[in-house]
């Protein structure tokens, strides 16, 4: 035995077991958390072909057995044995889940070449630096070493994105979802489209974890990595070995059932929902957590697309009736979601080409009846459909991520039509609406972006962001909401009473007012309950010295009892509908009534 890799570089079978040796994959490890930088080409600077023709010895020494602690990556597939070797003349280690010696070829770990032993013998190894030995390995890791970290940051961001691929090719590879355990989903897909094929009676369910954003967000990745787990396991623990279960991806899960019939499949739906929701114990925390289902059965010439599709339709719409439910797929959602999926291709172009556009509601002060403010609110008239409600497409845009597109054309086209009354009335006021999913860290550019183009003074603008987005992803949305507040820009929270605020997250937050939402608004007259929630979040704003609008005043008794109550301002049918901008133009003069 001379060398490993000369013996690679030449006959078949040696170059199949060497291209499944490349590309190596260098983990650069930063501080507490390790990244894949590169793969192949690099170990230090040596290719592969400076492998070939060296003696093992001369490349590599073996350092010790380990478990990865490389939890980032693919690689922490727990069931799988990592051992360091490091690079004799690179100074780099090298850890993997390999094995690359032979007299005459190189076998992995787990093979029977190396279990007899000979081989490792020849080389002078102990077996013992291998154990264990029934670990399947599918891939090599090499260490960063001190060297490659001098290597200049741009060649690191082109190795990070080579990097982002790998780790992508690298779980499509493999059959198991590195994290679980589990079938992964391009296992899933191969095993559903076999006993489709061979005609089996299957039923698919789509599970979704309820709010799993929140825990990772809450509790932080590795104890959402742990929830993810736990109910891995006792998914399978439900279920009949004949049946699969994979994970499709971030919190979704897949079950497939063979030979089901209704009552089957709501007998193991129901089991699973009983087990599901038990807190699953991590460092102290009981994570309580739901999980909603959509469930298919196979009628006609479905592909395993399709059916992973429906089943994930039925559980969408489930979810929209809350939490922890059980949905089963009809053929009205498969119309519904090639609607949903037409109508948001139109959306997309008719944002491209500022077809969506504001329309101005007036906001008018009870006490004189003054307007100093109108609130923008999108408008698209489709060229077939004709007028769209907001409702509908606002949530189509949030769905396809077209949403920062839209309020970004909003806000251009309401602050073009505010430079316009301020040559009239310079103080003016604007409220336009940002969707809870434009709120990141690029928020604040784009305001200011805007307000720079139209050369706005920041005091006339408002936002409105809806209250119930203030809970999801706290930290990140304070952070936004404040660097927005800082420009002098004021915000306003929407929707009030729908959400979840308490007093402790209004009070953290740059607020200057609150909306009150109309479902409130409405009933006011004849709902004692709703008048004092009123009267309740007037108080409440006035000790925070929040200003509070009225949403949906439609009569003039609303009007009178909001004036009692101490309400500033109201907005409503009552006094003008969303109208054009000339409507707004007819108001600029200061203390005109929007009650003509
Ligand atoms: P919103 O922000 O709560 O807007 C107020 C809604 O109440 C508007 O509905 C308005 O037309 C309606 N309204 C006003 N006065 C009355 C009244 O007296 N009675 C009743 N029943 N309704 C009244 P619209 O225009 O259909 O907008 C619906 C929602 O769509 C908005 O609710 C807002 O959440 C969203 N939206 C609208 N424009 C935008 C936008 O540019 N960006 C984002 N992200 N969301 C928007
Ligand atoms: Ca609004
Ligand atoms: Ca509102």
């Amino acid at each position: 035995m001379e060398s490993i890799f000369g013996q690679l570089g030449t006959g078949s079978g040696a170059d199949d077991l060497c291209s499944e040796l490349f590309p190596f994959h260098i983990v650069l490890e930063l501080g507490e958390s390790p990244k894949i930088i590169s793969t192949g080409k690099a170990l230090t600077t040596w290719l592969r072909q400076d492998f070939a023709g060296r003696p093992f010895s001369d490349c590599f020494t073996i350092v010790r057995p380990s478990t990865p602690s490389l939890d980032e990556v693919s690689l922490k597939a727990k069931k799988k044995a990592v051992f360091v070797l490091s690079v004799v003349e690179h100074f780099a280690q090298l850890r993997g889940q390999i094995v690359l010696i032979g007299s005459d070829r190189a076998v992995f770990l787990g093979s029977p070449v190396l279990r007899s032993a000979t081989n490792v013998e020849q080389l002078g190894l102990s077996i013992a630096d291998f154990a264990p030995h029934d670990a399947t390995v599918d891939l090599i890791v090499l260490q960063q070493f001190t060297e490659m970290q001098l290597t200049d940051l741009k060649e690191q961001a082109v190795e990070l994105t080579e990097a982002h691929e790998a780790k992508d090719r690298l779980s499509e590879s493999a059959a198991t979802d590195p994290l679980t355990g589990l079938a992964n989903r391009r296992a899933f897909w191969s095993r559903c489209s076999t006993e489709l094929e061979s005609n089996r009676r299957v039923a698919l369910l789509f599970i979704d974890v309820d709010r799993f954003k929140s825990v990772n967000d809450v509790y932080g990745h590795r104890v959402g990595d742990t929830v993810l787990c736990t109910l891995a396991d006792r998914l399978v623990a439900t279920l009949r070995p004949t049946d699969l279960v994979a994970r499709l991806g971030g919190d979704e899960f897949a079950v497939l059932l063979i030979d089901v019939d209704h009552r089957a499949i709501t007998a193991i739906v129901e089991r699973i929902q009983s087990t599901i929701p038990q807190p699953v114990e991590v460092d102290g925390h009981a994570c309580r957590t739901s999980i909603s289902i959509g469930v298919v059965t196979r009628t006609a010439d479905e592909t395993v697309d399709d059916l992973i599709q429906d089943a994930d339709a039925a559980m969408y719409e489930g979810r929209q009736f809350g939490p922890g439910r059980v949905t089963w797929f009809a053929d009205r959602m498969r119309v519904e979601r090639e609607e949903r999926r037409m109508l948001t291709e139109d959306l997309e172009q008719a944002i491209a080409t500022g077809a969506v556009y504001p329309a101005f509601q007036p906001i008018v002060e009870l006490e004189t009846g003054a307007v100093r403010t109108c609130e923008a609110l999108a408008r698209w008239d489709h060229p077939e459909r004709g007028f769209i409600s907001p409702d509908r497409f606002i949530d189509l845009a949030e769905r396809a991520a077209l949403i920062d597109r839209l309020d970004d054309l909003m806000l251009g086209q309401a602050l073009a039509e505010l430079v316009l009354w301020h040559k009239q009335d310079p103080t003016f006021g604007l409220q336009v609406n940002v969707s809870g999913r434009s709120i990141g860290p690029t928020l604040v550019t784009r305001i200011n972006h805007a307000l720079d183009v139209f050369e706005i003074n920041p005091d006339t603008l408002t936002i409105e962001v809806t209250e119930s987005w203030l809970i999801q992803n706290e930290t990140e949305v304070a952070a936004a909401l404040h660097d927005v507040a800082e420009l002098g820009v004021r915000i306003h929270l929407d929707d009030f009473g729908t959400g979840y605020s308490s007093l402790a997250h209004i009070h953290a937050l740059p607020i200057s007012g609150l909306k009150i939402d109309r479902s409130f608004v409405g009933p006011a007259v004849r709902s004692e309950r709703s008048r004092r929630l009123i009267a309740a979040t007037i108080g409440m704003a006035r000790s925070l010295e929040l200003e509070v609008v009225a949403e949906g005043v439609e009569d003039e008794e609303t009007a009178a009892l909001l004036t009692e109550l101490g309400c500033d301002y109201a907005q409503g049918y009552l006094f003008a509908k969303p109208g054009s901008t000339e409507d707004i133009k007819k108001l600029l003069t200061p203390a005109t009534d929007a009650r003509q």
